[in-house]
């Protein structure tokens, strides 16, 4: 540890530990909401960080081809953080590599002096609720605790990686990787023999990348997914000039729209139009690239038939790419339709398939029986490699939240109180747990949306409310377990008009063995849910239950903001 950081840690403990708020996580959540608790609220506050640097997701995500799919210029902190911030970065390709988004978050860090209140290489392990002090005691890998009033989740939805457990995974004598902790140094594949094991978002960005160096790339593949053409190009300076003179409306579109995007999903459905002109649609979005396919329609995600004009579509841009018919149609997704799994973005994903240097693996038809000390072993055939490198994803969305060790009032466990799937307030809070905020928290639009737009609505929103508390005079908020019951309801209902249910996706949880299948984001709609939670503040925060040293008791849930919700999301759905 350098010793700058070691005296910042001393200054710390010498003070007692007493902190107005822990954050945990500097990514995108927690170098906002430092910002915003420190800056504007005037409170003091730490940010522990389990790596040794700011970037979350893009300090661990090193991976060859790893770049965002929302567009660069929405894929920021917006006007709601600076304006003179926007004018001034310039974003070099239309999809931003990795480095680029990692530079750009070290940026912000040292514009706004956020290093010096973030204690880097440092694990949360446990966070307790005090009942007696109404404070959280918060305990770091390095055996030292701190107390605050608020306690903030920023770890991010994709932040605790899958590896799958297949029998003899230790006994490789190559090397493995997971695309999710990728070494610093970056890895030289030339010459190697490379087993990719997994095709959803990030094999889809790296297998391409990984083909183009290595002796020979298998591609092990349960499930193929519907993949969307990125069409990422370098950003021209025209574009630029265009996008800067125009950020305020594109900000105030992402905050409105149903994904967090600059653009809305088309107020038409898919078979009101002819077969023709639907081909023409979806041809028009394909062209322009990344995820405008899915809002060309307002019920692809609603209706089954109009669902499949889609997949369809997309099928036939696969069969048009790969040339081997055989290969093209093991790429072709029949098991779920469109949009309920997430679509990858690729570049140059398909072709990669006519080299002769790369094996597609059905692992379908013959799943991994073993990970051997030469490669891995299918039930029809062992592939031997120097390599292997495992796309398999993470624990989405409470993987990293049930790692933190969380325990609210009478010592209750969140991991224990959600042991059947998330029961929160507004994916915000959840009863029981005083004080305690989780930023995309499970059952908000967090990974169904674009997510600086989600983290800033929430980062804005506790703002507001802690500052709301210190003009009442009160210092503990939790919600009340009606509006909790109702908020899940809720989310429930609104699940089950789409389709998403009906795929195995990450999105309810059926990547990881045991895990309770629920949808955990929230598919309202962020524009939607924005209205809902500024409608719960605005009346004087419904549903959840206010006071002071600890207790929360004044407080009702008087329905409404449950009527206007539903209101909401029904006019939302219908338009
Ligand atoms: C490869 C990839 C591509 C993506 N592309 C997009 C995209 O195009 N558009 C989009 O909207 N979203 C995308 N995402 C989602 C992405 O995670 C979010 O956009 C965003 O970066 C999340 O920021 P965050 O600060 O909330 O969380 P993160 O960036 O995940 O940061 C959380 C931080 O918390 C830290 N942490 C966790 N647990 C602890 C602990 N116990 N103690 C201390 N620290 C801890 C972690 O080390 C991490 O640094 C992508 C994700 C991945 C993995």
């Amino acid at each position: 540890m350098s010793s700058a950081r070691q005296d910042q840690r001393d200054e710390l403990w010498a003070s007692g530990g007493e902190l107005d708020a822990v954050v945990v996580g500097a990514g995108f959540s927690g170098l906002y909401m430092l910002h915003r608790l420190r800056d504007r609220l005037g409170l003091s506050a730490r940010v522990f960080e389990a790596a040794d640097d700011v970037g979350g997701t893009w300090y661990w995500n090193r991976y060859p081809g790893a770049r965002c799919d929302s567009e660069s210029y929405f894929y920021s902190f917006s006007d709601r953080l600076s304006e003179d911030l926007l004018q001034e970065w310039t974003w070099t390709e239309r999809f931003a590599p990795q480095p680029e988004i990692l530079s750009y978050l070290q940026h912000v860090a040292d514009r706004y002096d956020l290093r010096k209140d973030i204690q880097f290489s440092t694990r949360v392990v446990a966070a307790e609720y005090d009942d007696a002090t109404g404070r959280w005691v918060v305990r770091t890998d390095d055996g030292r605790q701190v107390t605050a009033r608020f306690l903030i989740t920023a770890v991010g939805c994709l932040s605790t990686t899958n590896l799958p457990d297949f029998p003899g995974r230790d006994s490789f004598l190559g090397d493995s990787y997971h695309t999710g902790v990728w070494p610093h140094e970056g890895v030289d594949f030339t010459g190697k023999r490379v087993a990719v094991i997994g095709t959803g978002a990030t094999g889809v960005q790296a297998i391409p990348e990984i083909a183009e160096q290595a002796a020979h790339v298998y591609v092990l593949q349960r499930t193929p997914n519907y993949d969307i053409a990125g069409g990422n190009r370098p950003m021209t300076a025209e574009d630029g000039q265009q996008i800067k003179a125009n950020y305020r409306d594109i900000w105030q579109a992402t905050r409105e729209t149903a994904f967090g995007f600059p653009y809305d999903v088309a107020n038409r459905t898919a078979l009101s139009v002819s077969e023709q002109e639907r081909q023409r649609i979806f041809a028009e979005a394909w062209e322009r690239g990344g995820f405008r396919l899915g809002t060309t329609f307002n019920d692809l995600l609603l209706d089954l038939e109009a669902n499949e004009t889609a997949s369809e579509f997309l099928r036939a841009r696969i069969r048009e790419r790969v040339r081997d018919p055989e290969i093209a149609e093991l790429l072709s997704p029949r098991d779920h339709p469109f949009f309920t799994k997430r679509p990858p973005l690729e570049n140059g994903y398909y072709e990669t398939f006519n080299r002769d240097n790369v094996t597609l693996v059905n692992l379908r038809k013959s799943p991994i029986q073993e990970i051997t000390p030469t490669g891995v072993r299918t039930t029809d055939a062992e592939y031997e490699v120097d390599s292997i490198v495992y796309a398999t994803g993470f624990d989405a969305m409470t993987g990293t939240l049930f790692k933190l060790g969380i325990r609210g009032r009478n010592g209750l466990g969140l991991r224990e109180k959600w042991a059947d799937g998330p029961r929160t307030y507004l994916g915000i809070a959840t009863h029981g747990f005083p004080n305690l905020f989780m930023i995309t928290g499970p059952q908000s639009p967090s990974v169904l949306s674009n997510m600086p737009v989600s983290i800033e609505q929430h980062v804005d929103w506790i703002t507001d409310c802690l500052r709301h508390l210190r003009e009442t005079g009160r210092d503990t908020i939790e919600p009340l377990p009606s509006a909790e019951d109702d908020w899940v309801d809720h989310h429930n209902e609104v699940t089950q008009m789409t389709l998403l249910p009906m795929a195995d996706s990450w999105w309810v949880g059926a990547n990881i063995p045991g895990k309770p299948r629920n949808l955990y984001p929230y598919v309202g709609g962020v524009g939607t849910y924005r209205q809902i939670c500024d409608e719960v503040a605005a009346r004087d925060y419904d549903g959840f239950g206010r006071g002071s040293g600890g207790t929360a008791s004044d407080g009702q849930f008087t329905g409404t903001a449950r009527a206007k919700f539903t209101d909401i999301a029904a006019a939302t759905t219908a338009s």
